[in-house]
């Protein structure tokens, strides 16, 4: 099968099982696992940040982050189309308690006026506005610049209101502007980046942030039921996502903008390139949609449908270009 709906389904490597098999392993609610603290400590360094944290997902990493940042009726502000708000069911609402005030998002960005604007000011009617969602690369598949990311970090700060950066492929967002995952992490208070998805540890996502903000979020990790075990299995397959998985990710954007290219080849199909900075591809292409993936499900390609109007196809590790040209072939002969 050549999976091509997401990062996501990415196979653990031959690395990631060996580290697996022979890790050694304790009660991580007793701190008594040795692996767990050394993924925490390297991820911590990796980010430069104080302290960091070992969730079981992305979606738990914002989360706790929210949670462990606001106070029940607070306002937090996310972009229109940003993962917590669109994707994460809903749990901010149930979680923490707080309410999503939406702004819109170019890819990330923020309109910076209308930023400062959305911050509450002292009034006995307002809700506090207690955090401020940045999430980069963006979903969309576009990555934000530094300069960006500075712009709103910036006037966050000026008002004294923490950044959260969802971070999911904060790896691919650093591959993609060619620096470091701690220059991209540097313009946030705390941050949530994905061991899974394109780095291809099973499990996993890391929060990090200050010694004293991770000493809180560890209490309502427990609280939120994910004070893990012998969690050491999967923290050993993090490290080996850590150390050895996230340079080879300008492989998969590379594969992308190959793609990008032979898909631009067919007529039925518009690839929209202005965000093509990772490894998804976005085009529009009009056909039957359950009968295509149907047809490419016959021929062994894996494809989600459409959504907001747009197909996506994602590279990853266990993507080859020889893979990309038979996945060509077959659109040639199905369309
Ligand atoms: C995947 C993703 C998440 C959540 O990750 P899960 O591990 O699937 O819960 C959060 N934010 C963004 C932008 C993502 O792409």
């Amino acid at each position: 099968m050549i999976d091509l709906r997401s990062d996501t389904v990415t196979q653990p490597t031959e690395g990631m099982r060996q580290a697996i098999f022979t890790a050694v392993v304790g009660d991580d609610v007793y701190d008594d696992d040795p692996t767990v603290k050394e993924l925490e400590r390297y991820a911590a360094e990796v980010l430069n940040k104080e302290s960091a944290l070992f969730v079981p997902s992305g979606t738990f990493g914002n989360q706790l982050s929210i949670l462990t940042q606001t106070r029940r009726g607070d306002e937090i502000i996310v972009g229109h189309d940003s993962h917590i708000l669109c994707h994460e069911v809903g749990a901010a609402a149930v979680i923490a308690g707080v309410q999503l005030r939406t702004i819109e998002s170019f890819g990330g960005r923020f309109d910076l006026d209308t930023l400062k604007a959305y911050i509450r000011e002292d009034d006995i009617h307002y809700p506090d506005t207690g955090l401020i969602c940045m999430e980069n690369a963006h979903g969309n598949g576009s990555v934000m610049s530094l300069e960006d990311m500075k712009g709103i970090y910036d006037v966050a700060q000026e008002h004294h209101v923490p950044v959260h950066l969802d971070g999911a492929r904060l790896f691919n967002a650093a591959a993609s502007l060619g620096v470091k995952a701690s220059e991209v992490a540097q313009y946030s208070d705390t941050v949530t980046f994905c061991l899974s998805k394109g780095l291809c540890a099973p499990v996993g996502s890391i929060v990090a942030g200050t010694e004293s903000f991770i000493k809180k979020a560890k209490r309502n990790r427990k609280l939120m039921g994910g004070g893990l075990r012998q969690v050491g299995f999967l923290a050993a397959a993090g490290l080996v996502a850590l150390k050895d998985m996230t340079e080879r990710l300008v492989d998969d954007h590379d594969l992308a903008k190959y793609l990008a290219d032979k898909l631009d080849e067919f007529e039925a199909i518009e690839v929209i390139r202005d965000r093509l900075d990772i490894n998804m591809v976005f085009f529009k292409m009009l056909v039957d949609e359950e009968q295509f993936i149907n047809q490419m499900l016959d021929r062994n390609i894996k494809i989600n449908g459409i959504e907001d109007g747009e197909w996506r196809f994602v590279t990853n590790h266990d993507v080859s270009k020889d893979n990309i040209d038979y996945v060509i072939r077959t659109m040639k002969e199905l369309l």
